[in-house]
C-alpha cells in the first residue's frame, strides 16, 4: 500500500467541523504540505490550513497516527476543518496536489483488513456500524466489530484442527500398536466435532436474527377500511404518521414507515383498505399496490374489527397474523388467548402482546442480543461447515475412513475460516468494500 489516499471522513455538507483523512506512505508529507508541521504521534495541534496554492483556507486541528498504531495500520493525518463542502473540497485538493489520491469507497478499511488491523467480519461490520437503524443494531455491529463475533469463529477453527492433527497423526503412523492407540482416541474427535456443531448452530441461529437485524424486515398491514390500520401504526411510531380518518378508503397509497421494534428494524406498511365496493379508480389503484407489495412481506398483518370477518385470499406461502381492533367497543371484553391477537389500536391495549406476535412469527423468539449483523456469506459459511461436521460425525458412527473425516474436518474449518480470514480473493474484497462509503 504505497499509494497516499484521501477523502472526507465526514458527510458532505454544512455543519459544525468536517474531518478529511489521509493514509499511506506519503500523509506526514502531506501533512506538513497543508499546515505546516505535524504532532507527535497520537497527538493533535492547531494549525493554519493552505489550499492548493497555498493560500490560507482555514484553521483548524490537525492530529497524527503513526503506522501501526492507526485505523489503517499505515501513518494517517487527520485534518478538522470547519464544516465547509468548499473549504472541504478545497483542502482534499490540496492533498491531491502534495501527492495523494482519492480513496475509493471502503478503502481506508480495506487496508486495516489488509494491514491485518482487523479481520473481515470486523471490516464489515464498520459498514455495518454506519448503516445501523435500531440502537440494537448499533449494540450488535459494535460486538461484532470488537470481535465477539470473530471470536467464537476462530475458537470453533482451532478446535476443529485440534480434532484434524489427530485424525491425521492416526493416518501417518504405520505401525499398528501406535494407530490402535491413536484410534481410541476418535471418541474424544467426535465429542469435539459434537461441540463444534452445537457452537455454530447456536452462531447460527443468531446469526438469522442479526440478518434480519441488518436487513430490516417488512410488515404489511392489511385490512378493510376503517378497521384501524393507520391508527396502530400511529400508535406504534408514537406520532402521527399515518392519516387517520372517519371517512374510509384515507389511505390510498402505500404508507412505509421505519419503525424501532423492540431493537428490531420493521418497515410498516399500512395499505388501502381493501374491499370490494369501490369504482374510483384512485382507491382501486391502491388497493392494487396493497396487493402487489404482500409478495416482498415478511409477515402480513389481517386487520379487522372485533367481530367481523376478513380472510382475503392470499397465497399460502404469506406469513400471517390475524388481528382484531376496537376491543374497547365490546362491554367486558375478555381475550380468548387464541393465536389471533385482539387490541384496541386507540387505547394502545395489548400492544406488547401484538409486538411479541410479530416477534415470533418473525421467528425472533430469543430476542435481539446478538453478536453480529450477519450477512448471506455468513449464514452460507456457518451451513457449509456444519454440513462438513454432520459429515464428518456420520463418517466417524459407521466407522468410515479417517481420511474422509480429515478432509471434512477440513474443509469444515476452511469455510468457518471465510468469515474472519479468507484467502484473499480480489472479487471479495471488492464486492465488500464497494459497499462502504468513501472516507471509510
Ligand atoms: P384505517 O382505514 O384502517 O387506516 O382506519 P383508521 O386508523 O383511519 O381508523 C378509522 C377510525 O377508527 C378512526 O376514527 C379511528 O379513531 C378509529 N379507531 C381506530 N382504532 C380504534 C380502536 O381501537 N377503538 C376505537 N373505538 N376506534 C378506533
Amino acid at each position: 500500500m504505497k499509494e497516499t489516499i484521501v477523502a472526507s471522513a465526514t458527510p458532505a455538507g454544512r455543519g459544525g467541523v468536517s474531518i478529511i483523512r489521509i493514509s499511506g506512505r506519503g500523509a506526514k508529507d502531506v501533512g506538513v504540505g497543508l499546515c505546516g508541521n505535524t504532532p507527535k504521534s497520537w497527538s493533535f495541534i492547531p494549525c493554519s490550513i493552505k489550499n492548493k496554492e497555498g493560500v490560507f483556507v482555514d484553521s483548524g486541528l490537525l492530529a497524527f497516527f503513526e503506522a501501526p498504531r492507526s485505523y489503517t495500520g499505515e501513518d494517517v493525518i487527520e485534518v478538522h476543518c470547519h464544516g465547509n463542502p468548499v473549504i472541504v473540497d478545497s483542502i482534499i485538493e490540496a492533498a491531491v496536489s502534495l501527492g495523494a489520491r482519492i480513496a475509493e469507497p471502503g478503502e481506508f478499511t480495506k487496508r486495516a483488513f489488509l494491514n491485518d488491523k482487523i479481520d473481515l467480519a470486523q471490516a464489515e461490520s464498520v459498514a455495518d456500524l454506519i448503516a445501523a437503524k435500531t440502537s440494537s443494531a448499533v449494540v450488535s455491529a459494535n460486538s461484532s466489530l470488537v470481535g465477539d463475533f470473530s471470536k467464537l469463529v476462530n475458537k470453533a477453527i482451532d478446535s476443529l484442527v485440534d480434532s484434524r492433527v489427530l485424525v491425521e497423526a492416526c493416518l501417518d503412523f504405520s505401525d499398528e500398536d501406535s494407530v490402535a492407540l491413536l484410534e481410541n482416541k476418535i471418541p474424544s474427535v467426535r465429542e469435539g466435532v459434537m461441540e463444534v456443531l452445537g457452537t455454530i448452530e447456536s452462531l447460527l441461529k443468531v446469526s438469522l436474527v442479526g440478518a434480519k437485524m441488518r436487513e430490516g424486515l417488512r410488515v404489511v398491514v392489511l385490512g378493510p377500511p376503517n378497521s384501524g390500520k393507520s391508527t396502530l401504526i400511529n400508535r406504534l411510531a408514537k406520532e402521527d404518521v399515518a392519516i387517520v380518518s372517519q371517512t374510509p378508503g384515507t389511505t390510498r397509497d402505500l404508507l412505509r414507515v421505519d419503525l424501532d421494534l423492540g431493537g428490531l428494524p420493521v418497515e410498516f406498511v399500512d395499505t388501502a383498505g381493501l374491499h370490494d365496493n369501490s369504482n374510483e379508480e384512485i382507491e382501486l389503484e391502491g388497493m392494487r399496490r396493497a396487493i402487489s407489495i404482500i409478495g416482498s412481506a415478511n409477515l402480513v398483518v389481517l386487520m379487522s374489527v372485533v367481530g367481523e370477518d376478513f380472510s382475503p385470499s392470499l397465497a399460502d406461502s404469506v406469513k400471517t397474523l390475524r388481528v382484531f381492533n376496537k376491543i374497547d367497543k365490546e362491554d367486558s371484553f375478555v381475550d380468548p388467548g387464541t393465536e389471533e391477537v385482539f387490541i384496541s389500536a386507540l387505547k394502545g391495549t395489548n400492544l406488547n402482546g401484538f409486538i411479541s406476535s410479530v416477534f415470533s412469527n418473525l421467528e425472533i423468539d430469543g430476542g435481539v442480543e446478538v453478536p453480529v449483523l450477519a450477512r448471506q456469506r455468513h449464514l452460507s459459511c456457518l451451513e457449509g461447515s456444519k454440513g462438513f461436521l454432520e459429515s464428518a460425525v456420520s463418517n466417524i458412527d459407521g466407522g468410515g475412513d479417517l481420511a474422509l473425516v480429515a478432509e471434512d474436518l477440513r474443509e469444515a474449518s476452511l469455510q468457518l475460516g471465510l468469515i474472519t480470514r479468507p484467502v484473499t480473493s480480489d472479487d471479495l474484497l471488492g464486492h465488500i468494500f464497494s459497499e462502504f462509503c468513501v472516507g471509510k
